[in-house]
């Protein structure tokens, strides 16, 4: 459904950012797509979407080229950006002025979803906080009924309620035929709701798995001692101890912190690759 073979990709003739990059995503899933500041995954997001253009190598989103920006490609995606505009139009205006760009778009759904955010119908877009702003295009862009939902740090600039209201929306309006690729590096915000995982380091995809297969490959564990972390791949200092990730050898069952994860996967990249490269 989205697949990326040997990308290539550069701001100028300084800054190679992608080299080589692979990526292959299967519909139906909620993807985080993880990575430190500055890793790309606006610039990801951009390529995908054909807001950018690779310079290198192959990009097929749902069997179009992004960079052609088909109409037909167009209105099966939709992307919210971490900076957006909004025009000084009022909900209304908005709806009837690009609501028609998207053939299934479902003014119910749209409905429900400003409400449930409490999205004021009346005030022009402009005049909103940023914070209503984001939810306003969260909305819109669930309404769409698009094949893929693309959203660039959702959460940044969201109180906690709405975080938790956020992750609550997105969960319930997953389904088979639609996916959902959420960039993020506030990985926190977002348990419970992404799986899988994808992290972005150095220009490469360095890891692409769900939650089920790697918590077959690791565990997490909790030490008082220090001396015990000595085999972990990641440990970190707690209240009272450490938290590690380590080899799961025994079959053990335990519920992965996406957040060690990703320091694990960051920090010890070709020990977690090879584990994962093994039969379990
Ligand atoms: P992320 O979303 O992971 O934080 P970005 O994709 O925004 O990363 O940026 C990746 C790198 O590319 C950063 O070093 C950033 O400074 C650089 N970059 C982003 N946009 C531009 C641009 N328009 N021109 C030049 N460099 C850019």
């Amino acid at each position: 459904m989205i697949e990326v073979k040997n990308l290539n990709f550069a701001y100028g003739k300084q800054t190679v950012l992608f080299n080589a990059l692979n990526l292959q995503l299967t519909v139906g899933n909620v993807y985080g797509l993880l990575g430190k500041n500055g890793a790309g995954k606006t610039t990801l997001l951009k390529i995908l979407t054909g807001l950018l253009f690779p310079q290198g190598g192959d990009v097929n989103v749902l069997n179009f080229k992004p960079r052609l920006r088909d109409p037909n490609f167009l209105q099966e995606i939709y992307l919210i950006p971490e900076e957006f505009f909004l025009p000084s139009v009022s909900v209304r205006e908005y709806e009837k002025a690009y609501a028609p760009f998207y053939p299934r778009f479902d003014h119910r759904i749209f409905e429900q979803l400003l409400k449930e955010f409490e999205i004021p119908s009346l005030n022009r877009l402009s005049s909103l906080s940023f914070g209503q702003k984001k939810k306003f295009l969260i909305a819109f862009g669930l309404a769409t009924q698009c094949k893929i939902l693309f959203l660039d740090e959702p959460t940044n600039g969201l109180d906690i309620p709405t975080k938790s209201q956020f992750r609550k929306i997105l969960a319930s309006s997953v389904s088979d035929e639609r996916t959902i690729l959420i960039s993020t590096h506030q990985v926190r915000d977002m348990a419970n709701l992404i799986d899988p995982i994808i992290i972005l380091d150095e220009g490469q995809i360095i890891f692409n798995q769900n939650l089920e297969d790697t918590a077959r490959r690791l565990v997490m564990k909790v030490y008082e001692d220090e001396q015990e972390t000595n085999s972990c791949l990641f440990c970190e200092k707690t209240i009272g101890g450490y938290i590690a990730l380590e080899e799961n050898k025994t079959g053990e069952d335990s519920k992965i912190d996406i957040e060690l994860l990703f320091n694990a996967v960051i920090n010890n990249r070709e020990r977690i690759m090879h584990l994962f490269e093994k039969e379990v």
